[in-house]
């Protein structure tokens, strides 16, 4: 399968950080990528490994970005949706999902251009880079020095998140 390699990847840093997700992938030849948060299916349309919307331009991060979705959906009860400060870091998930396109230029409060045009994808476009380097803080930190603030803050919840899961 086209994903093989790719995916071996994936998981193998998701085991490093204690996350095992099940899911499957499907190739969309048109389309962008996308999820079925329930059935744990990944549909991947390898021309967004492409697009300069997103954190990084590779298809190991749209998989981690995928992922990220099924993630969310396991794991983020509505309680900790309104919690004021996952509110306040990532946006309110819980919106209808309709991406809003029109926002395409950088901003250093979101960790990606992609990032903004959904509270969701705000969230899987940090956890695709704490994933991609398995969770090291330090690490992220130098790959988003130029965002503000807001991003680390992101990462430093996403870090603890995972920590309090899996122990
Ligand atoms: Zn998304």
């Amino acid at each position: 399968m086209a994903f093989e390699r790719v995916r071996k990847v994936v998981d193998t840093k998701l085991a490093a950080i204690g996350l095992h997700i099940k899911y499957k992938i499907r190739t969309l030849k048109e389309g962008e990528s996308y999820s079925s948060n329930r059935s744990h299916v990944i549909y991947i349309n390898p021309i967004d490994a492409k697009s300069k919307m997103m954190a990084r331009q590779n298809l190991r991060h749209i998989l981690f970005h995928e992922v990220g979705h099924i993630f969310a959906n396991d794991n983020f009860t509505k309680k900790i949706k309104k919690d004021p400060k996952f509110l306040a870091l990532f946006g309110d998930l819980t919106k209808h999902y309709r991406r809003d396109m029109r926002k395409k230029f950088r901003h250093i409060d979101f960790v990606s251009t992609y990032a903004q045009v959904h509270p969701s994808d705000n969230f899987c476009e940090a956890f695709a880079v704490y994933c991609t380097f398995e969770g090291n803080l330090k690490e992220i930190f130098k790959h988003v020095k130029k965002r503000a603030e807001k991003v680390r803050k992101q990462m430093r919840w996403i870090n603890k998140f995972i920590k309090q899961m899996n122990n």
